[in-house]
This record gives C-alpha cells, sequence and structure tokens, in this order.
C-alpha cells in the first residue's frame, strides 16, 4: 500500500488543479504528488465548458488578483503553448459601447486596462470599429489585440501530461467523499480506494467548499452555480465575426454579459449569460439536485445577495426562456442576427463564491488552513491565469508545508 501514501494531493483536475500539479513536480521533483479526479477524464467542468478565451486584463481593478494573474497569466501560457506546439489565435477583442451613456464606462475600461498593463490597448471610433469589426454596432470601442483564444481542455492535458512524465500519479473515476487527520497526514477516502497525504490543495472548483468542509474547515463563502447558456452561430453565419466582440460589462457584477465569441474550431457562440442553477454541475434548464438546491437556499448570503440583485437574477431568468429576449441582447451589438441564425444551444456553470453578507467575491480567493491550501473563487479569466495561479499556490506551499 506504500504507493498510495504522497506528499501533496491535489483534489481536482480541473485547470488549476493541474496547473499546481504540473508545478510542483517541477520545482520540488522530490514531493509524491497526486491529483485526485472525480471523473473519467480531466477538464470535464468549468475548464471543459469555458469560453475559450486568453484573456488581456482589461477589467479587473487595479492591483487585484485577477489583475495580476492575468496579465503575467497571458504570456506564460501562450509561452507554455508555443513551446509544446498549442494551437492558440491572438484574435483580438472589441468591447463596445453602444450608445453615448456607455462611454464613460468604457473610457474607464480603457483607463483600467492599461493600468493593468494589458498590451496594446486603443480607444477607437465608430470607423475603425467597423473596419475591426464590419458589422458590430456601437459609437465607440476598445480594441484589444492582446487578446485570444485557445482550447483549454487541451492545455489542461498538456499539463496533466507533463505532471505525469514528471513522477506525478492522476487518480481518475475518484471522487473524494471524506477525510480523517491521522498521525500519517491527511486519510483520504475516495471512490476508487483510499490514499494518504501529508498535504491537501483543495481546486475542486464548483465543489471547493464542500471538500473545504471534508477537512471541517468553515471557509466563510459557500459556492453558488450560475450557468451560463450559449447558442453557436449556423455555419453560414459566422463570417459575421471576426474574433470577439462584447459589451461594456456593468462594473457591480463579475460576469461580462452576452458576447461573441470565435473558437479555435472557427465556430462562433453567442453568450453566455448568467442563471441561478439548481445543480452544480448541471448543464440544462431542467437539471435539478436536492442537495444542491437545499444548500443554496438554506444559505443565508443567498438571500442577501438575492435582495441585492433580484432585478439583475430576474431579467436574467426571463432571458433564458425567451429565445427573443436573448436575440435581443445579442442584436445590440450585431443588428443583423436573428434566432434562425443560432443553434446547438450549450451551457457552462461557474462556481462564484458569495460570502454570508451576500457579496459575491470579485477576486480570485485562496486561502491556507492547517496542512491545507484551499482555492475557493476561481472564476474567469482563472483559465488565462493558471501559470500564474500555479506560481502563487507553490510559493505558499513551499512555505506553509516546508518543502525543500
Ligand atoms: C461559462 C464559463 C466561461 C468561462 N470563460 C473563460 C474564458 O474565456 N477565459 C478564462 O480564462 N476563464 C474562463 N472561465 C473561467 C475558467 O474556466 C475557470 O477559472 C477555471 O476553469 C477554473 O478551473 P478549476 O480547476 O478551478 O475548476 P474546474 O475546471 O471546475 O475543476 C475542478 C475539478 O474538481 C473535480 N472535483 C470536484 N469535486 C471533487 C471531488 N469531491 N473529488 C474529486 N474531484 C472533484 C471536478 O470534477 C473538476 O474536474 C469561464 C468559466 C465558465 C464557467
Amino acid at each position: 500500500m506504500n504507493s498510495r501514501n504522497y506528499d501533496i494531493g491535489i483534489i481536482g483536475g480541473g485547470i488549476i488543479g493541474l496547473a499546481t500539479a504540473m508545478r510542483l513536480t517541477q520545482e520540488h521533483p522530490n514531493q509524491k504528488v497526486v491529483v485526485i479526479e472525480k471523473e473519467a477524464e480531466v477538464a470535464q467542468h468549468q475548464t471543459g465548458h469555458n469560453s475559450g478565451v486568453i484573456h488581456a486584463g482589461i477589467y479587473y481593478a487595479p492591483g487585484s488578483q485577477k489583475a495580476n494573474f492575468c496579465s503575467e497569466g497571458n504570456g506564460i501560457l501562450r509561452e507554455f503553448c508555443d513551446e509544446r506546439g498549442i494551437e492558440y489565435e491572438m484574435c483580438g477583442k472589441l468591447i463596445v459601447a453602444i450608445d453615448d451613456s456607455e462611454v464613460p464606462r468604457l473610457e474607464e475600461l480603457y483607463r483600467r486596462g492599461t493600468a493593468n498593463g494589458a498590451l496594446g490597448l486603443e480607444l477607437v471610433g465608430p470607423e475603425r470599429l467597423r473596419e475591426l469589426e464590419p458589422h458590430a454596432a456601437g459609437v465607440k470601442a476598445v480594441w484589444s489585440p492582446n487578446t485570444g483564444i485557445i482550447d483549454f481542455k487541451q492545455v489542461s492535458q498538456a499539463y496533466s501530461t507533463e505532471m505525469r512524465e514528471r513522477g506525478g500519479d492522476l487518480m481518475s473515476n475518484a471522487q473524494v467523499k471524506g477525510m480523517a487527520r491521522s498521525n500519517d497526514g491527511i486519510h483520504i477516502e475516495t471512490s476508487s480506494g483510499d490514499v494518504t497525504a501529508k498535504h491537501i490543495i483543495n481546486c475542486a472548483g464548483l465543489h471547493a467548499d464542500k471538500v473545504a468542509s471534508m477537512m471541517g474547515v468553515d471557509i466563510g463563502v459557500r459556492i453558488i452555480p450560475f450557468r451560463g447558456e450559449y447558442y453557436s452561430l449556423k455555419k453560414e453565419k459566422e463570417s459575421l465575426v471576426n474574433g470577439l466582440i462584447y459589451p461594456v460589462p456593468d462594473p457591480s457584477l463579475p460576469f461580462l454579459g452576452v458576447h461573441f465569441t470565435k473558437r479555435v474550431t472557427g465556430s462562433v457562440e453567442a453568450g453566455p449569460n448568467a442563471v441561478l442553477s439548481m445543480k452544480r454541475e448541471g448543464y440544462s434548464k431542467t437539471s435539478f439536485s436536492f442537495g444542491d438546491a437545499l444548500g443554496t437556499l438554506t444559505y443565508p448570503g443567498f438571500w442577501r445577495m438575492s435582495m441585492k440583485y433580484w432585478k439583475v437574477g430576474f431579467n436574467e431568468q426571463y432571458r433564458s426562456v425567451m429565445k427573443g429576449v436573448f436575440v435581443k441582447s445579442l442584436q445590440t451589438l450585431i443588428p443583423e442576427i436573428t434566432g434562425d441564425d443560432l443553434h446547438q444551444p450549450g451551457a457552462g456553470v461557474r462556481a462564484q463564491a458569495v460570502d454570508r453578507k451576500g457579496q459575491l467575491l470579485q477576486d480570485f480567493s485562496i486561502a491556507e488552513t492547517n496542512n491545507a491550501i484551499h482555492v475557493l473563487n476561481a472564476p474567469s479569466p482563472g483559465a488565462t491565469s493558471s501559470l500564474a495561479i500555479s506560481r502563487y499556490i507553490v510559493d505558499i506551499a513551499q512555505k506553509s508545508f516546508s518543502l525543500n
């Protein structure tokens, strides 16, 4: 049973867990590392259902971890991909003010992005806007040439391969069901047998709060799942979009508003919205888990959040069930889009940490407890930032776990 004893157990084989495991095996080759993932393959949840955008770091409050990790992550992610031949495309992004009322917020985004070090940002007028995206509406825009597209599943698989080549283990089909401290470390009960690790790194995404509570840790937040629903443009309409077309977002919310996203495959997605999900991994409108719904509805922070954002929440739910309303939102960016141009609905689910006061955590949140590190909030741009986040986590691990 010796092979089942590890120095570090990472729970969750999404992009953050795998990036962390890869870096640990690189910087601390004497540590025995295992990634424990409940699915048969890595990157099946947030990482495998995201928009595939390499963000440039425009939106985030200067000095925040989102701003710092995104601008660092953008560069080192691309270096990683260049060295390994992973395909990506720097197609650029246009953030569009649809009328004069949005211009002050757009200009603030330009100032923020510049302060955050987003490279090559330009404020452009209607002529240049139409040159970049001939079918987009709008009076003014921020052009970000340092934004690109990639397949984050492929990136995660590369992290996983590299981690295993350096001696790390991946245990798949292994759902962590419980943990208990013993003299040997932390005993981890999984659906594929038990393992022991001296230290834990909790990268369980939509289940990060549950995994923390298995360790008896009160992390002070609850993960509330928000589904992001989107459509694809029909093949013959893909030429309406050259790259990425985004609206000016509501600064009080961590979501960016429905937008057009070109994918590395050449397809174009329209969305995603942000609706409350009654299941943490609920990818359809009818997905329901009694346990997840009860967990959300009995959390005081959920009701405080609902009081604050009931109007936004109601509008998002309404737009989710009324395709015509969804199309109307898209038409503010590309007026000639019609409902007939959209097909193949899909969805991802975001893990949004909410505190007891009902505040949506805006920044990344990574906390340390006895022998463990917990990634509590890793929303977008978490995938872009994965290598920078892994550097931060490994630095904490080095000190806190006394790694040599
Ligand atoms: C709709 C959407 C669009 C997004 N768009 C972008 C984008 O364009 N660009 C960008 O940079 N970021 C984007 N993001 C954010 C990005 O996808 C996330 O920040 C990132 O994927 C988080 O990775 P993770 O490893 O923390 O979580 P996940 O990918 O969710 O991985 C967590 C893993 O833990 C496993 N797990 C959970 N519980 C257990 C357990 N008990 N036992 C074992 N395993 C367990 C899960 O199966 C899962 O594989 C988007 C996110 C969403 C949802």
